[in-house]
């Protein structure tokens, strides 16, 4: 199958160069030409499968055209290597819990899929391939989990000092081995800024071979398809009306839903749930899709100011909003609303959920619980542990961290610390 730009269908590129490249030549985001239809009856015995068994349906029909069945199944089951199980909160909605990988965040599915795939196409290369990542926190510790120990690949995180949790930096500060951490005396948009400057460099670029692993790569954003799959699974049958509230802020998981429901996934609505950064649900409202720069809430996943796969969801609809708005809805939420959101669904159903997973709940809760009969459920797209100063002083009570949280924390911290200026990554860069 080919990938074609957002910016211009007949732009398209094998899934190799996609997956290698990040973005297209135009600056476009790469779609799959055909998004694979499954047959009714695959949704209705769907329960009989478990999340590996589903995943690889999901990447057999993508990928089979391109790698060959056996290395397909041991990229897909060496990446799914945790459940995401779907639990009960009260009445007619439920959670997805994305939370239970390595890095306790739903970036855990698409990071490992990707790092295997990048790892399955530069085999035969015969340099060492270097992967730059900017992240202001989730993202660095599912990539450089993802890639770890994987043969050929060298990964550089680029993360602004001072400006990550705690949590965050012991997990990709102490993994060692092919990892590196870049300490930038900066903010996230310098970070970002260095990043693109190396990959514009181009005499730096024949040193080196370089590439991205953000999440706007195509190999991060297919296989989050499988786990609404899952989720839809582990629904008592027949399901009617099923509603999908994702908490989002690049909208790349919102869009492997939307991927989803092309394959034949039963949805009714999908549910953008966002805290102050209300880009997306602004223009459901109005038409109007507004970038404008991030404000900082203790939803920090989702500040982004200018959603980086907006594109792609304007592709999958034709770029018609009257067709968007039929099946997306939207809610944004403050951090007081957040906060209130978390102690109220703790002390009435003892559920702890995170500061994102808390948007998706009230979201979905908003929009279905006035409406007969309809049934969803929510992304928890991360461990409350990972949040563990926020949630406690909300419930005012300590939580439990999961013990690789805590033999992480125990770690001491490798690190490289560099200016913001790009000289210094330059120098740094021609001698790794
Ligand atoms: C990345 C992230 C999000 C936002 O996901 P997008 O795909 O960028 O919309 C939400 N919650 C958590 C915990 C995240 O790490």
């Amino acid at each position: 199958m080919k990938y074609y730009s957002t910016r211009n269908k007949n732009l398209k590129k094998s899934l190799e160069v996609a997956v290698t490249q990040g973005l297209a030549q135009d600056h476009g985001l790469f779609m799959p030409e055909t998004i694979p239809r499954f047959p009714e009856s695959f949704f209705r015995d769907l329960h009989t499968l478990n999340f590996r068994e589903i995943s690889l349906n999901v990447a057999m029909k993508f990928f089979s055209d391109d790698i060959p069945v056996g290395d397909l199944e041991k990229i897909t089951f060496d990446s799914i290597n945790f459940d995401t199980p779907l639990v009960h909160i009260h009445d007619r909605i439920f959670t997805l819990e994305l939370f239970h990988g390595p890095t306790f965040a739903f970036k855990d599915v698409g990071a490992r899929f990707m790092a295997r795939l990048l790892g399955y196409f530069i085999r035969g290369y015969s340099r060492e391939v270097h992967v730059l990542v900017a992240t202001s926190g989730d993202t660095g510790s599912a990539v450089a989990n993802g890639f770890w120990k994987v043969p050929g690949i060298k990964v550089h995180i680029l993360y602004p000092k001072g400006l990550v949790s705690s949590v965050q930096e012991h997990q990709f500060t102490t993994l060692g081995e092919n990892i590196s951490a870049l300490e930038i005396e900066g903010n996230f948009d310098d970070c970002q800024r260095l990043v693109k400057m190396a990959f514009l460099d181009h005499d730096l670029n024949t040193h080196i071979t370089l590439t991205s692993a953000n999440s706007i790569n195509i190999a991060r954003l297919i296989p989050q398809t499988f786990y609404y799959l899952n989720g839809f699974a582990q629904l008592e049958s027949p399901v009617h009306d099923m509603n999908i509230a994702v908490p989002s802020g690049n909208f790349g998981n919102l869009t492997a839903a939307m991927i989803a429901g092309k394959m034949g996934l039963p949805v009714k609505k999908y549910i953008a749930a966002t805290n102050i950064n209300d880009i997306v649900p602004g223009y459901l409202k109005t038409g109007n899709f507004i970038p404008r720069p991030s404000v900082a809430t203790i939803a920090n996943a989702m500040d982004v100011g200018n959603p980086g796969n907006f594109d792609r969801i304007l592709d999958l609809y034709g770029h018609s909003h009257s067709k968007i708005t039929e099946t997306v809805s939207g809610y944004s939420y403050t951090d007081d609303q957040i906060r209130e959101t978390i102690g109220r669904v703790y002390k009435k159903y003892g559920y702890l959920l995170d500061p994102h997973g808390a948007t998706g709940y009230q979201a979905l809760a908003d929009q279905i619980l006035k409406l007969p009969a309809e049934t969803g459920f929510f992304i928890e797209t991360a461990h409350p542990a990972k949040f563990a100063d926020i949630v406690e002083k909300v419930i005012g009570e300590k939580i439990t961290i999961p013990g690789s949280l805590q033999e992480a924390m125990k770690k001491t911290p490798v690190k490289i610390r560099l200016s913001a200026d790009f000289k210094d990554l330059r120098e740094y860069l021609l001698t790794v």
